[in-house]
């Protein structure tokens, strides 16, 4: 529910934003977070603060014309929302992805806006992408569509204005055409104008591990709240990428079983424990799907493949889920089927997984739920200490970095669950992220005056 001081402000969002359904999603469930705040804050309402929130600072929209192998031109659609600069360079990863539309840029820069305050670090929200889909595409091509897409995002990016970095679809790989592209056109070595760089040119050691472990970390301090913890439990994680496979790193050391993975062709179970080092090969090296997976893990079908369209991950009875595939993938069936079978605990990977009906479902079930803009804080804390190690010209150890991603994750939680019961509301983790969030770019932004 919305309280009624606050619909006229998602009434203008909806209406000043038509056709985007994830945006008006991610405006709403914070809306009805701040209900709470404004009964004890209402000077909050004053100088039209949260519409100013709700409202990107900065949109740009491009074209991004580029050559394939085949020497036709191909045109895809560039975007770069600068969402909020309150508390400091607009920050936040760069989707490609064939489903990127300005919406869905809009919904990520909102989510990473409190995201970002929630790390404690000094960075803005922002969001960006492509229309583009690098699958099946040569390296070539990849090469040549990042070094248009970044001839007109230079001009509107800097260390000190806005540091993009990775989502899906964009990694190392993508980075470093980009980087080698901004260097060019600007003739500055600016380490820090994207994160997510491999380790011999300014990288960071632990960012491609991020944000899955970070994941990890939260689930497992939201879990010892309940003297619980991941020790032989079953997990099941969807997705394949990045935060996907290090979170079944992270889980796997802390002694749980990670029985299913998935990607867009549909999911794997492997009860015997998803063999890490095959699933990196065939994501990491060969680029690959899941499926292949039941191939090359042998054993005399240890593993089985469910194609998608003909079942869902989430029916796979387990402990504790983690989605890390993309928004809204876990649907309310999907939710009412995970409580069926017991699920103790759910630590979004992913940005937005959860349908508003799903989360609704996890939280009347009493199951522990972290959300995205909490768990998967941990990819862009490390970033901002790659951007700490690049103004101070130095490189960290993975053990420092990691401990500092930690003790980020665990000081995450703690502001989530403290904020939380200070609402009157305990456990709810939903809740304590929007507010600490909102609280610290409000504040933010009252500081620095009607901008
Ligand atoms: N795309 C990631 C996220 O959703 C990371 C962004 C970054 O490192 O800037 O938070």
């Amino acid at each position: 529910m919305i309280d009624e001081k606050l619909q006229p402000v998602l009434d203008q969002v909806l209406q000043r934003n038509p056709g985007e359904p994830e945006f008006h999603q991610a405006v709403r469930e914070v809306l009805e977070s701040l209900g709470r705040v404004i009964a004890k804050r209402p000077d909050y309402l004053n100088h039209a603060l949260i519409e100013r929130i709700c409202e990107p600072e900065r949109q740009i929209i491009f074209r991004v014309p580029w050559v394939d192998d085949q020497g036709q031109v191909q045109i895809n659609r560039g975007f770069r929302v600068q969402f909020n600069s309150a508390l400091g360079p607009y920050k936040g990863g760069l989707r490609f992805h064939p489903s990127v539309n300005v919406g869905i840029i809009k919904f990520l820069g909102f989510e990473q806006t409190f995201k970002n305050a929630l790390t404690g670090m000094p960075i803005g929200g922002g969001k960006g992408g492509s229309d583009f889909n690098p699958r099946g595409r040569s390296d070539g091509e990849v090469m040549r569509f990042c070094q248009s897409f970044m001839t007109e995002l230079y001009r509107h990016i800097g260390e000190y204005t806005d540091v993009p970095a990775g989502d899906i679809g964009v990694g190392a790989r993508e980075i470093g055409y980009m980087f080698g592209q901004y260097k060019r056109l600007t003739n500055r070595y600016e380490a820090g104008v994207l994160t997510g760089k491999a380790l011999f040119y300014g990288g960071s050691r632990a960012r491609t591990e991020a944000t899955g472990y970070g994941n990890a970390y939260f689930l497992q301090a939201m879990l010892a709240t309940k003297g619980q913890s991941f020790d032989g439990r079953k997990v099941v994680v969807s997705g394949s990428g990045n935060v996907a496979v290090y979170s079944v790193e992270k889980v796997q050391s802390f002694g749980g079983k990670v029985i299913a993975v998935s990607d867009s062709s549909g999911y794997v179970v492997d009860e015997g424990g998803v063999d890490l080092e095959l699933l990196k090969e065939i994501k990491e090296v060969r680029r690959g799907r899941v499926s292949d997976y039941v191939q090359l893990v042998g054993a005399g079908g240890r593993a089985h493949f469910v194609e998608a369209g003909t079942g869902s991950i989430w029916d796979v009875p387990c402990d504790v889920a983690m989605p890390s595939a993309t928004q809204n993938e876990l649907t309310g069936k999907d939710a009412r089927t995970l409580v069926t079978n017991g699920v103790l605990a759910v630590g979004e990977g992913a940005n937005m997984p959860s349908t508003p009906e799903a989360i609704r479902i996890f939280q009347e079930a009493g199951v522990m739920f972290a959300p995205g803009k909490a768990a998967n804080a941990g990819g862009v804390a490390t970033s901002a200490l790659e951007m700490q190690q690049n103004a101070s010209r130095d490189s960290w150890s993975f053990e420092q970095t990691e401990g500092r991603l930690s003790k980020i994750m665990h000081t995450i939680h703690d502001t989530c669950a403290s904020t939380a019961e200070e609402y009157g509301a305990p456990g709810d983790y939903v809740l304590g992220a929007n507010i600490a969030g909102f609280v610290r770019v409000a504040e933010a932004m009252r500081a620095l005056g009607v901008i």
